[in-house]
């Protein structure tokens, strides 16, 4: 990519390097990463593409921190440490203004996640395309996997659902709330929090877990589905994003089948203690499928095809 494509990493992204795990980062052929002894390396990929997964008008300081945050999810949901992150990203042209932002959202995305940036590739293409790897670490007999929920378990959530479905209807001008929710929410669409450290705690804990980025039935129905269970969903449970405390039967729709949260759902033996700042939802049960208030669920949610 012209501008110097060398100068252009040098200036966006080397600064974003620094970290215990990276012992070569940004500069050679490929990266070195020091993984803690006997642990197993954990890694997922995820991309956003401009118009399709985030609208063209959103800040470049959001673009940056939440593709780092939406992959960072699958490290927290699997329980593993983070470790660092590489981005390979494809833009029209070289923005210099869009560049200094993104990188700007990324960076704190980095500091936050704990996921300095070893490394990527930059490419000219047709459209902007964004694509991060996370890696992390984690003892192979406690990561978290989809297929370990038990009938008498819990089901739980962390933080609040359905803010970000709210806020993509308002992206999409299908509701219309008063600008401090509405603020509120788009903040919550923009900046999910990776809930990297709740994933740490429920190391050898949890029996399942899974994060919310389909919806939460959609999401239930891989734990359900891969654990050969039923999970039984209690809506007054649900713990809505405080904005939609106004919108009504609305606010619990989104909360069950809009996507984009990246909350932690997962479920604990029946005496666990709920950890801080989550909520207990429901219960696992003999048989398949889903229900909420006793009736059979879809597990519908946003489907990319
Ligand atoms: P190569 O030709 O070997 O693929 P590149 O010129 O693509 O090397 O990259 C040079 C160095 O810069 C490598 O260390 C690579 O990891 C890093 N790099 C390239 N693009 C990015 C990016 N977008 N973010 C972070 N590091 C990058
Ligand atoms: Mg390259």
């Amino acid at each position: 990519m012209p501008v110097n494509e060398f100068e252009l990493i040098r200036r966006y992204f080397w600064g974003l390097g620094a970290g215990d795990a990276i012992r070569l980062g940004i500069g050679d052929d490929a990266a070195l990463l020091e993984l803690p002894p006997g642990e197993v390396l954990v890694t997922s990929v995820d991309t956003l593409v401009e118009g399709v997964h985030y609208p063209e008008d959103t800040f470049p300081e959001d673009v940056g921190y939440r593709a780092l945050a939406v992959a960072a999810s699958d490290l927290a949901a699997m329980g593993a440490s983070p470790l660092a992150c590489t981005l390979a990203l494809t833009l029209p042209e070289a923005d210099e203004l869009w560049l200094q932002a993104f990188s700007e959202g990324l960076a704190r995305a980095c500091a936050d996640c704990r996921l300095p940036l070893a490394g990527g590739d930059t490419t000219r293409g047709p459209a902007t395309v964004i694509t991060l790897q996370v890696l992390g670490a984690c003892p192979a007999d406690a990561v978290l996997r989809r297929n370990g929920a038990r009938p008498g378990n819990q089901v739980c959530v962390s933080g609040t659902l359905g803010g970000a479905a709210a806020a993509l209807a308002i992206l999409e001008e299908r509701w219309h709330p008063g600008p401090e929710a509405a603020d509120a929410l788009l903040a919550r669409f923009n900046r999910p929090t990776a809930r990297l450290a709740l994933g740490e705690r429920l190391r050898g804990v949890a029996t399942a877990a899974i994060d919310v980025s389909d919806g939460l039935l959609a999401d239930l129905g891989h734990i359900a589905a891969a654990s050969g269970v039923a999970i039984a969903l209690d809506s007054a449970a649900l713990p809505l994003a405080p904005a939609l405390a106004d919108a009504g039967e609305r606010g619990r729709a989104w909360a069950l089948a809009g996507g984009d949260d990246y909350e932690l759902v997962f479920t604990l033996p029946a005496e666990a203690p709920l950890p801080e700042g989550c909520s207990r939802i429901g219960e696992v049960r003999e048989g398949t499928g889903l229900s909420v208030d006793g009736e059979a669920a879809e597990a519908g949610g946003y489907r990319h095809f």
